[in-house]
Order: structure tokens, then sequence, then C-alpha cells
């Protein structure tokens, strides 16, 4: 699943990609994924990209927005002649052939090059707002502050603890509503990096522990985010979608390998239904 690097690296790249450009033509396929057709954003012109949580939302003139989700299996692509560029979730042989059979969505431009949405599940969608639409819709998901704002501070996660000191450290900092952009992978990270177990209570955590916390969140986000941004820039192949940090991991999908630190075994457990992968030597 895309978490927030990945949809943070397709922003940047799809900022260079399309800013600028007018859209010529646009098709979906599945109904349920969509909420517009053609005649509604013909001859618009791209102004922006941004990213709000995993949600992409590409500004165009005359107060559209376009809202994209990716959800658990959804891929942007973007080509050119010269260039492809993927982002998303990793779907073989992307550039290869396009459209292709999970491709659902497909916007084309004024100079011939082309955005699509491809999803293998059928999950993600793509829709159209005005700016108060959009407003809207985020207000009524109660989303937590970006963790790489201004906004999320340690004072302001201590806060959020003390509402809610029986939570488990892992669902809630995975929590939208505490903070957005944590998914399964980079809360384990997160826990190993603090040096605390995924299933302690956070009402219990020390001040330290809380500190390591914040700052694991926001180192680990920003180191991801800048390996990915030089995987997504270019032409990748199938190998090349993951992203570079899936090389830095150090416990997440490492269960029954040697810890790097201590050399004891990487364990795993369910904490809240979700599987998580931690040092039982180095996380207390
Ligand atoms: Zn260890």
């Amino acid at each position: 699943m895309p978490e927030l690097p990945e949809v943070e690296t397709v922003k940047r790249g799809l900022e260079k990609a399309i800013v600028g450009k007018i859209i010529a033509d646009y098709a979906c396929d599945t109904p349920k994924m969509t909420n517009f057709s053609l005649k509604k954003v013909k001859g618009l012109k791209v102004i922006g990209v941004r990213r709000r949580a995993k949600m992409l939302i590409i500004d165009l003139t005359a107060d559209h927005h376009i809202l994209v989700h990716l959800k658990m299996t959804g891929q942007l692509v973007y080509r050119s002649q010269k260039k492809c560029l993927i982002g998303g979730h990793p779907i073989e042989k992307s550039c290869e052939i396009l459209p292709n059979k999970f491709t659902h969505a497909t916007f084309t431009f004024s100079d011939g090059t082309s955005l699509y949405y491809n999803d293998v599940r059928k999950f993600g969608w793509v829709r159209l707002y005005n700016s108060k639409e959009i407003v809207n819709y985020f207000t009524n998901l109660k989303l937590g502050p970006e963790p790489l704002s201004q906004e999320f501070t340690l004072a302001y996660l201590r806060q959020r603890i003390r509402q809610r000191p029986r939570n488990r450290v892992k669902q809630f900092i995975m929590d939208n509503t505490v903070l957005v952009g944590v998914g399964n992978l980079y809360s384990d990270e997160v826990c190993y990096y603090a040096k605390v177990r995924p299933d302690r209570k956070v009402g219990a955590l020390t001040d330290k522990e809380i500190k390591r916390i914040h700052d694991g969140i926001i180192k680990i986000l920003k180191a991801a985010i800048a390996s990915q941004g030089t995987t997504f820039s270019n032409y990748v192949n199938a190998d090349g979608e993951e992203g570079a940090y899936v090389k830095k991991l150090k416990v997440y999908g490492r269960y029954g390998k040697k810890c790097f630190k201590c050399k004891d075994v990487v364990e795993r457990m369910k904490v809240g239904g979700r599987t998580s992968s931690f040092c039982g030597s180095c996380q207390k």
C-alpha cells in the first residue's frame, strides 16, 4: 500500500510533469471510481499538485480540483515520448503497455502526453470537487496534522497521548486522527527507532520515549521521501518501483531474520489486527 513518502514522491514527480498542461481528454471505464466526465474538465489547465495525507490533489483552473486516492493498489503513470514516471503501487511492466488491463482512468493533455490511473483491485478513485467541497471532505475525515508540518509538535503528541492513554503505540501512531501518513510499514520502523514495543500503552511511555517516537516519525519519513525521490524521478523498471528505502528497513518485513543491532531474531505479533515486526531485545 502506498504510504506517505510514496505519495509525496508521486506529488513531486507529477508537479514537474503536468503543471501547465491542458486537459484534452478524460475517460474512465469504472463508474464507481469517478464522479465526472470529460465535459467538466476539457480545456482546463493544471495549476498545481498537492498532497494531503495519502491523497493527491490536482488543482485546475476554474476552481476545479481532482482528488486521487490510490488506496491499496492504485498507481499513477505519466507518459510522454521521452519518459515514463510511475508512482504508487508497483505493478509489473507498467510502462511497457499503456493503457493496460489495470488502467481505469486516462487523462490526455493537449501536448499528447497522458496520465493513467491504474488499479489492480479498484478500491481507489479519481473525483472532481470545487475548493469548498475539498475543504468539507477533509474536515469530515477529521484528519490529524501532517507529520512534517509545524503543527506536529512534541507538545501536540503529548496532549493526544493524555487523551487516550490506553492506546497501543502502533495503533496510536497509525491513527489518521492523531497524525496522518504513518501506515503499517513506517509504524514498525518508528517503534524500532524509539526502542519501544509496538504493543506498549502510550500512557505508560516515558518522556524520553515519547520524544524518540516524535523524532523517529519525522526522521524516518524524511529519509524515506529523500530516497524515494531519486527512484521515481525518471523512468523506473518494475524492480525499482518499491523505492530505495526498502533497503533501509530495520524490522518491517524482516520477521525471522537477525536484528541489525543486537543479532537477536526479529519477532512478530498482532497489534490491533495488524502484524507488527519488532526486536524483543532492542525494544522495551
Ligand atoms: Zn535488536
